[in-house]
C-alpha cells in the first residue's frame, strides 16, 4: 500500500466527484493492507481502499438529479445493479452484481472520489463528521441487532470491536433489559460499559456461559448477536440462547465453522439470522435517527483521528486491537 498523487478521476452523466472530508478505517481495509488471504483473492490492485466516509459533492453528472453541488454526504458501500432478481425484489443488500467501494470500485481514502448516484446518502445536518462517517457500520449493527424486537429482551453481544460497541448502544437506545458484552480485549470491554452494556466478560478471565445463566436466573438469553467471527464464541452463544431465541451473525469467519445443529439449533427451535450489509437505504434512515435524535451516542466508540498520511498509524491500531473507530482527516479541509 502507498500514499500517492493520482489524476483527479472523471465522472459519467450518472456520476458525483465528492470531496472527502473524513473517512473512517474498517477491518476490510486493514485485511487489504495486511494482504491477508482474504486480500489476495478479493483484491485487484491498484484501487484506493476506503469506504466509510463523508463529503461534499463537488461536481455532479449531466443526469445527476439525488444531489447537488454542496450536500453532504456519504455512501452505501455495495454498489448495486439495480436490476437483478434481488435488487427487483427489495433485498438489494444481497445484489448479485454488486461492487464494493473501496475494494472493486476506487473508495474514500483520497481527497476525492467518483460515485454513481445512487449509492449516496444525504447526511443530516445535525450529525457531526465524525458520527456521519461511521454510519455505514452502525448500520451493519442496526440491522444485526433489529431482525427482530429486542425490547425488554435480554442480550449476549459477542465481540466489542467497533460494530459490537455500536450493537450495544442500539440494543439499549431499544430498551433491551440486559446486555452483556464478551470480548477478550479489556479496552474494548471497557467502551462497551459507556455504550450501556450491564455486565462487560472477558472469555480469557471468566467462564462467559456461567456469567449469563447467573444473569439469567439460568433461563439464557432471549438474543445473541455475533459480531466476534470466533467459533468458539459461535458455539458459546449457541448454547446460552434460551430455547427459542434468536442469533444474528454479522462476524465473518476465517475457517468453515462447527455447530450442534441438532443441539443447540433444531431442539432449541432457536431462528438464525445471517446479516450482511444493510439495508439500502430503510437502514440508513434509522441510523440517521439513532444518531440524530441523540439516542445513541457513539462518541466512546471513536477513540483516535490521524492525518490520511499517517494512515499507517490507525492500520497498526486496528491490527493491535487498541482502539475502537479510527477516523482519517483529509488534507485539504473542506
Ligand atoms: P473487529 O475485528 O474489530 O471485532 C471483533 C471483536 O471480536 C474483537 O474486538 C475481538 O477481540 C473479539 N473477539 C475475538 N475472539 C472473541 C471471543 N472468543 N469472544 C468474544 N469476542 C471475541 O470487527 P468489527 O469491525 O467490529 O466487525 C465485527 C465482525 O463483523 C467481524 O467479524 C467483521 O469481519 C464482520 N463484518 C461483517 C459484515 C457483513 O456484512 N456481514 C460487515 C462488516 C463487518
Ligand atoms: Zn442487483
Amino acid at each position: 500500500m502507498e500514499y500517492k498523487e493520482v489524476p483527479i478521476p472523471k465522472i459519467g452523466h450518472r456520476d458525483v466527484l465528492v470531496r472527502v472530508k473524513v473517512a473512517s478505517i474498517c477491518g476490510t481495509d486493514v485485511h487489504i493492507y495486511d494482504w491477508t488471504r482474504w486480500a489476495q483473492h478479493r483484491f485487484t490492485p491498484p484501487h484506493i481502499i476506503g469506504h466509510e466516509f463523508v463529503g461534499v459533492v463537488s461536481k455532479i453528472g449531466d443526469e445527476v438529479t439525488r444531489v447537488k453541488v454542496g450536500d453532504r454526504v456519504s455512501a452505501e458501500s455495495h454498489i448495486t445493479c439495480g436490476s437483478c432478481y434481488q435488487c427487483n425484489n427489495g433485498l438489494s443488500e444481497v445484489c448479485t452484481n454488486s461492487k464494493l467501494l473501496g475494494v472493486d470500485h476506487d473508495g474514500a481514502f483520497a481527497e476525492l472520489l467518483v460515485l454513481p448516484e445512487h449509492v449516496l446518502w444525504k447526511n443530516e445536518q445535525k450529525i457531526p463528521d465524525e458520527w456521519a462517517t461511521i454510519q455505514e457500520p452502525f448500520g451493519n449493527a442496526v440491522d444485526t441487532v433489529l431482525a427482530e424486537d429486542v425490547s425488554a429482551k435480554t442480550i449476549l453481544i459477542l465481540g466489542a470491536g467497533p460494530i459490537g460497541l455500536f450493537a450495544t448502544g442500539i440494543a439499549r437506545a431499544c430498551g433491551a433489559s440486559l446486555v452483556i458484552v464478551s470480548d477478550p480485549n479489556d479496552y474494548r470491554l471497557n467502551i462497551g460499559k459507556k455504550m450501556g452494556a450491564h455486565i462487560a466478560v472477558n472469555p480469557r478471565k471468566h467462564d462467559v456461559t456461567q456469567r449469563v445463566f447467573e444473569a439469567t436466573k439460568n433461563i439464557g438469553v432471549d438474543v445473541v448477536l455475533e459480531f466476534s467471527g470466533n467459533n468458539q464464541a459461535l458455539n458459546q452463544g449457541l448454547k446460552v440462547i434460551a430455547p427459542g431465541g434468536r442469533i444474528s451473525i454479522l462476524g465473518i469467519y476465517e475457517r468453515r465453522v462447527n455447530i450442534d445443529l441438532n443441539k443447540e439449533v433444531v431442539f432449541k427451535k432457536i431462528r438464525i439470522y445471517g446479516i450482511t450489509g444493510r439495508k439500502i437505504f430503510s437502514t440508513w434512515y434509522k441510523t440517521s435517527r439513532f444518531l440524530s435524535a441523540g439516542l445513541v451516542d457513539p462518541t466512546p466508540v471513536i477513540t483516535h483521528q490521524f492525518a490520511l498520511k499517517d494512515y499507517e498509524k490507525g492500520m497498526k491500531l486496528m491490527k493491535d486491537g487498541k482502539c475502537g473507530k479510527v477516523i482519517l482527516n483529509m488534507p485539504t479541509p473542506v
